[in-house]
């Protein structure tokens, strides 16, 4: 009865017709460009002309301050305004001097005379009925860390969980996560990372296993339904506008997040007014922190692993000239022996290099020691097989930039980080790169090493952080 009421009064507002669920399970909360839209021409000018739609300019124009010359173009998809990353070309679909963003060109060319669909027609609603299965227990400091996070949430107050790798961090998101299916809300979790997008997919999926979810990241297949709950990359959220009741950010000081302002801004543009958003890392920028004292976040923190056992401790060794003696086709002994214990041992291991080049280099050096050793880096297609493999015992042991430095969580695993003083690794980078080793109850001491040419202060920054937080671990 309900139902057919709120058919005919939809059926009268919108001139007869009725939105297809299809049609409206696509756009609700998304913004999206009308001629990449899955539908027909006619279909949309259909629902067009019966305002279901507002139509937006994908770059706006506004007239400078009088005191500049010139206009000052922002992007509607990616809320960017910085001047220079917009470009003047002449435009084939609209014949003339047409301006394009940059800064969101790798998700197709947003230009003046490019419209964008926002959906303005009836809102959907979400069940609020959800099975919750999963049986695991929490620690105290857990258990704790849920209750506050589920507390912020419902009083739609932004939250910084900060916990160490390996704390759990995913399991303690399911009971605020559970909390808001079942008020009919829907929600964000978002990551900078693809990888941690595919970890992080079936791990709800079978805690959830009755809600309908999306994974959304760069080449991720179509997906049907109305998703409650989408995981995505920040990314992937330029596409959202006023869509979520709770967006949780995981892994929020991931590069590219921290130093790109737009996806800072796409996770705020994303939510519906009002909503809390709720950061979860192991490594907060002093930035973030600063805020949550300022703004008065809620924050929960937890300086010990689920397991109980404290962080290991990376250990630093020299390893001079190692990119000299790389490049020359030799591979450093210092290298050579600890990679041979691994394999001795059966212990699978990552070898983390600053840069794609010295990898490639290296990785037939390593490939004489043992056949099975690949590397993987951030454009290799195969980098889902390749950590599955590792994961499987059919590799012995990857070498990887950056891009597998957090989570990923593999068994036993033995850790190395060659030119551990280059720039790319920040203190945050070496603290996630360590927080691989020992995260299993079984294996809680993995080896860490930090081969290096000369310590740098961030490897410093690294281990002491570290230290500090087994200390304060062991106090609670
Ligand atoms: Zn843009
Ligand atoms: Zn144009």
């Amino acid at each position: 009865m309900k139902y057919i009421l709120r058919r005919n009064r939809e059926s009268k507002r919108y001139k007869g017709i009725i939105a297809e669920p299809e049609i409206r399970d696509f756009f609700l909360g998304k913004i999206w460009s009308r001629e990449h839209a899955p539908f027909s021409k006619e279909k949309l000018d259909c629902y067009i002309s019966r305002s279901f739609f507002k139509i937006k300019p994908a770059i706006s124009i506004k007239p400078s301050s009088p005191s500049l010359f010139g206009k000052r173009y922002f992007c509607n998809r990616c809320h960017n305004d910085n001047q220079r990353e917009f470009v003047e070309f002449d435009c084939a679909r609209c014949g003339k001097a047409c301006v394009y963003c940059r800064h969101c060109i790798n998700m197709g060319r947003m230009s003046c005379c490019t419209e964008l669909l926002v959906w303005n027609g009836p809102s959907g609603i979400f069940p609020k009925r959800h099975v919750f299965d999963w049986n695991g227990s929490f620690t105290v400091l857990q258990q704790q860390a849920a209750e506050e996070l589920r507390e912020s949430i419902g009083r739609k107050r932004n939250h910084l969980l900060h916990a160490v790798c390996g704390a759990g961090k995913t399991e303690i998101l399911f009971p605020a996560v559970f909390h808001c299916l079942r008020k009919g809300w829907r929600i964000c979790i978002a990551t900078p990372r693809t990888d941690v997008v595919l970890e992080l997919f079936p791990r709800f999926q079978k805690a959830f296993p009755n809600t309908i979810m999306h994974a959304y990241y760069g080449d991720a297949p179509e997906q049907k339904g109305l998703a409650q709950l989408v995981i995505a990359t920040t990314h992937q959220l330029y596409r959202f506008e006023k869509a979520f009741d709770v967006v949780i950010v995981d892994e929020a000081d991931a590069f590219p997040y921290t130093y790109d302002r737009s996806l800072q801004k796409a996770v705020w543009k994303a939510r519906k007014e009002g909503a809390p958003v709720a950061f979860v890392t192991a490594t907060p920028t002093s930035e973030l922190l600063t805020k949550v004292k300022k703004e008065r976040w809620g924050c929960s923190f937890i300086p010990r692993r689920y397991h109980g056992h404290p962080l290991p401790v990376p250990r630093f060794e020299p390893l001079w000239f190692y990119d000299r003696q790389i490049d020359k086709g030799k591979l450093p002994k210092k290298l050579m022996h600890w990679t041979k214990r691994r394999l001795g041992r059966e212990e699978p291991f990552f070898i983390f290099f600053p840069a794609i080049p010295l990898m490639e280099k290296a990785i037939p050096l390593f490939q004489e020691i043992h056949p099975d050793i690949c590397g993987v880096h951030a454009k290799d297609s195969e980098r889902k097989e390749k950590v599955m493999k590792l994961r499987n015992g059919e590799i012995p042991g990857l070498l990887t930039t950056t891009i597998l430095e957090r989570g990923v969580t593999i068994k036993n695993v033995q850790v190395a980080v060659v030119g551990a003083e280059s720039k790319i690794f920040t203190s945050g980078a070496l603290i996630q790169i360590s927080g691989r080793a020992g995260r299993h109850a079984d294996f809680p001491n993995g080896d860490i090493v930090f081969f290096h040419h000369g310590i740098s202060v961030e490897m410093d920054a690294a281990r002491n952080e570290i230290l500090r937080l087994n200390k304060e671990g062991f106090r609670t």
